[in-house]
């Protein structure tokens, strides 16, 4: 029998020889932005990276790029970073993969991070893979828990295998250890303008070769909605009957300034567009205030909104388990509750806009639950 071929490790792989990690140090956040105005994920990273960086009694790291971006260099500091490194360059206008990559990759070989951790938004995503495989080391997505070990080893957990089980992921061999990570799973730490810190003024030579991709337009999705950034969220369930009932809702959230949100089964039955969804599989949100009516309170559907600063619940069955929840509850129709809520905050607000009561409401809806 041929003796078995020793496997040899595919090429950039493998650490060439013995690398010395030993002088890798710090927590680094990647902050997102667009047209000078930060992701919120990126200050929640920062205040479970201050976490994480404490325990490791390492500092926390910050990196801001894009054009005309050096107040949130300022804004980071104020959010927890130790230290940020700021690319301020007429060239990251726009997010590109190819130069905003090169500016990560400079920064990474240059300071050597421990952990780099991006927020797990379409840009995030496509950033931290770039990098990841030209460094190359381990990367973990989407995860809703972060922790270290002992070791100094990040501990990055994820929902797996359709969301059934939690996965804690480990990079043992490779630095930095890199993770992207849920928006709205995090705490932001309270914005602090005494806070301290340094910031770190990097140059990156951007050739040709990263400029390559020229962005001609940018075309706002106007009807996306995004409810990681919400302050306020509207949210419906299959208690509305059919999809004419988040008109009702629609109404609220405009009042209040908010956005509509939904359970999964009505986004199943097409009642409304995925990116409404909150929950496990949907967009974990984290607003100041959410107001869940017709919504029963399902574990998938509280783990996406339950770190909400206040909840309502509008339910009309007094034992639905969305009340252990909701800091606030209205047992009553939702027909009946969230116009005569649309109203009262309207006339608060010395608005006399026309709302949609009760009765008109059900005459549209042809599946509004009986009453
Ligand atoms: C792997 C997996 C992942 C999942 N991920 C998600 C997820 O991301 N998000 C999610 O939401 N779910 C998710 N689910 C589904 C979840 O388990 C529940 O089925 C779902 O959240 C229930 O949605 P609902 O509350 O709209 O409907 P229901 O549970 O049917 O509740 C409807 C509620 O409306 C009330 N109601 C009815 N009529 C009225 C009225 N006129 N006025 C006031 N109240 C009324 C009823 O009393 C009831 O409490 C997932 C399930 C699985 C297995």
């Amino acid at each position: 029998m041929a003796e078995e071929k020793k496997r040899k490790p595919a090429v950039g792989l493998q650490p060439e020889g013995e690398v010395d990690w030993s002088s890798y140090e710090g927590v680094l956040v990647i902050v997102e932005q667009r047209a000078g105005q930060a992701k919120k994920v990126s200050w929640q990273l920062l205040g479970e990276s201050r976490r994480l960086a404490d325990k490791m009694n390492t500092p926390l790291l910050a990196l801001v790029m894009g054009k005309d971006v050096s107040h949130l260099a300022k804004e980071a500091i104020y959010h927890g970073a130790d230290k940020v490194f700021l690319c301020d360059d007429p060239e990251l206008a726009d997010y590109r993969t190819r130069p905003y990559s090169r500016v990560c990759l400079q920064v990474i070989r240059d300071y050597k991070p421990e952990i780099v951790l991006f927020g797990a938004t379409y840009t995030g995503r496509d950033l931290a893979g770039a990098i990841a495989t030209h460094l190359p080391t381990g990367l973990t997505a989407d995860c809703t828990q972060l922790d270290v070990d002992e070791d100094r080893l990040l501990l990055a957990s994820r929902p797996a295998f359709s969301e059934k089980m939690l996965a804690t992921i480990m990079c043992k061999q490779f630095k930095p250890q890199m993770a992207t990570a849920r928006a709205g799973v995090f705490e932001a730490l309270p914005r602090d303008e005494s806070r301290q810190g340094e910031v770190i003024p990097v140059a990156v030579h951007l050739g040709t070769d990263e400029t390559v991709t020229q962005v001609l337009e940018f075309l706002e999705q106007r009807d996306r909605v995004n409810l990681e950034d919400a302050e306020i969220i509207v949210a419906g369930g299959r208690g509305l009957g059919g999809p004419q009932g988040f008109k009702v809702l629609q109404d609220l959230a405009d009042a209040l300034g908010g956005q509509v949100g939904a359970s999964r089964p009505v986004v199943e039955m097409g009642w409304i567009s995925h990116d409404h969804q909150v929950g496990q599989t949907g967009t974990t949100v984290r607003p100041r205030l959410y107001i869940a009516a017709g919504i029963s309170g399902a574990v998938q559907h509280v783990v996406g909104m339950q770190n909400s600063e206040y909840i309502i619940a509008i339910n009309k069955d007094p034992q639905a388990p969305i009340f252990k929840t909701a800091n606030y509850g209205v047992v009553g129709d939702l027909y009946e509750v969230v116009p005569a809520l649309t109203r009262a905050i309207l006339a608060k607000k010395g608005r006399s806009v026309p709302v949609e009561g009760s009765r008109a409401a059900s005459e549209v809806l042809p599946g509004a639950p009986a009453r």
